[in-house]
């Protein structure tokens, strides 16, 4: 049976991907940082769930230790930022860095260790639209995801020799907790720029790296879910 690990799998966009997977036969581990309630409906779904801050990297070389196998990561596990430039501490920069790149790093560098010998495994690196093209407001978030763009497309090249494929999805605006502080009004102003006139839900985000899975000759590519957001 093969094995996926998804980072942040407890809940959000996550937990979509992790579901996904646990419907198709797969043996799901899923990681949390706090989110103990996530942890525990997470569990009676059916998910092996381990708590592991990405930051970390004792905790997530223990974290792959104790799943010995590894098919398929999902660096999914995320903080945004939305604050103006002037406002940003050094600490906030650092946090996001360390979340949203240092965590894919570190789990990347252990999966590959496993998948290496294995002669195969998938990578699937969550970016994000303003990854692609930037968002007010967001510089610091919006750097964090364009370099795993930068890391999905470098590793691509590494790692597809001992075949193993290494892809981004990058979401445009999904109902999650992460979107949970838009107002009502926000959010319409928000869908209105959206042209499938409608926000994403973390299903859609599931059936991109479903996709990414099955086609065994798709890799360092970026796949932009978005509705139509980032159409110029
Ligand atoms: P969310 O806040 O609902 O979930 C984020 C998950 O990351 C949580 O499970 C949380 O426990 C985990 N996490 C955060 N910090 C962690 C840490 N230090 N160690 C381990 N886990 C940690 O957010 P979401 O909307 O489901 O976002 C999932 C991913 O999708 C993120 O990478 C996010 O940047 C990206 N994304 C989201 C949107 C959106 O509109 N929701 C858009 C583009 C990209």
């Amino acid at each position: 049976m093969k094995t996926v690990l998804v980072t942040g799998g407890v809940r959000g966009i996550g937990l979509a991907i992790a579901e996904a997977f646990l419907k198709k036969g797969y043996r799901v581990a899923a990681t949390y940082s706090k989110d103990e309630d996530g942890a525990s409906l997470a569990k009676a779904k059916g998910l092996e769930v381990y708590r592991a801050d990405v930051r970390s990297e004792t905790e997530i070389v223990s974290l792959f230790e104790r799943l010995d196998r590894v098919d398929v990561l999902v660096n999914n596990a995320g903080v945004s930022l939305i604050k103006q430039i002037q406002d940003v501490s050094y600490g906030e920069f650092q946090n996001v860095f360390a979340v949203n790149m240092g965590g894919a790093f570190l789990c990347a560098r252990e999966a590959s260790k496993r998948m290496i010998p294995q002669k195969s495994g998938l990578i699937v690196n969550i970016s994000s639209v303003w990854g692609e093209v930037g968002g007010s407001c967001e510089s610091v978030y919006s750097a964090s995801k364009a370099a795993l763009l930068g890391f999905t497309k470098a590793l691509a090249k590494e790692l597809g020799w001992s075949g193993i494929r290494v892809n981004s999805v990058s979401p445009g605006v999904i109902d999650t907790p992460m979107n949970a502080h838009f107002s009502e009004t926000e959010t319409a102003a928000l869908v209105e720029e959206i042209p499938m006139g409608r926000l994403g839900v973390g299903e859609d985000i599931a059936k991109a790296v479903l996709y990414l899975e099955e086609n065994d000759y798709v890799t360092g590519i970026d796949l932009p879910v978005n509705g139509g957001f980032s159409v110029v």
